[in-house]
């Protein structure tokens, strides 16, 4: 009987911390950011007056825009999420377009709170995401035109142009606001920098290695 108790409080501790790991469902029909309130603190953006709701809270214009890909990766992302569009707060949806170069790469980087759904609208691309420890399997495939590939929330993944032409990309999100933390930058860009003894030992490499990393940031 005991052990009924404790793994039946076991099933609901589990089914509870995996409800609260994801954006909460809407307790309301919308819940528009409002950009002015500096005062209240949710955990998302404080909802404007629903009497104040407008179709432009809702709509973005620009995604028939190609980015500028004149740049070191050679890709561009625009971004369509909360930041963008008031009215997807609380919604837990969002979009982004990126433009890729001849052989642009979007470089391995996760989204923390969003698992991210590509479409090539145009061109092909490798594209691919590794698992977490211990196994770190990379899963990966050349896609083009028309097909879908799916990255799980929080993995590490990139995309790259194959092609000889530009390439363009649709993805769809599932986090108003999914986050990016581009791998690279986090270990070898941050300000203040990551210890050198740090980096060296973690990477096995000599710090020397490691400043010639740091300088690229
Ligand atoms: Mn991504």
């Amino acid at each position: 009987m005991a052990n009924q108790i404790v793994l039946l409080a076991t099933i609901i501790a589990m089914t509870c911390s995996l409800v609260i790991a994801f954006e909460p469902s809407p307790l309301q029909d919308f819940c528009i950011a409002d950009t002015t309130s500096s005062v209240i603190r949710v955990n998302g953006l404080p909802c404007l007056d629903s009497k104040l709701a407008q179709a432009e809270h809702f709509s973005f214009g620009g995604l028939h825009i190609p980015g500028n890909t004149s740049n070191p990766l050679g890709i561009t992302v625009t971004p369509v999420n909360v930041a963008q569009i008031p009215g997807l707060n609380t919604l837990g949806i969002s979009l982004a377009r990126i433009d890729y170069a001849p052989g642009g790469v979007t470089p391995p980087h996760t989204h923390p709170r969003a698992t991210e759904i590509l479409t090539v609208v145009k061109g092909k691309l490798y594209v691919g995401f590794v698992t977490s420890n211990p196994e770190n399997k990379l899963i990966s495939k050349i896609i083009k035109k028309g097909d879908v590939f799916v990255f799980p929330v929080g993995l590490v993944h990139f995309q790259k142009n194959l092609g000889s032409g530009t390439a363009i990309s649709q993805s769809s999100l599932s986090s108003q606001n999914p986050g990016v933390i581009t791998i690279a930058n986090s270990v070898f860009g941050p300000n203040p920098s990551i210890s050198d003894d740090v980096l060296a030992k973690a990477f096995q490499v000599d710090k020397s290695i490691i400043s010639t990393l740091q300088a690229q940031f």
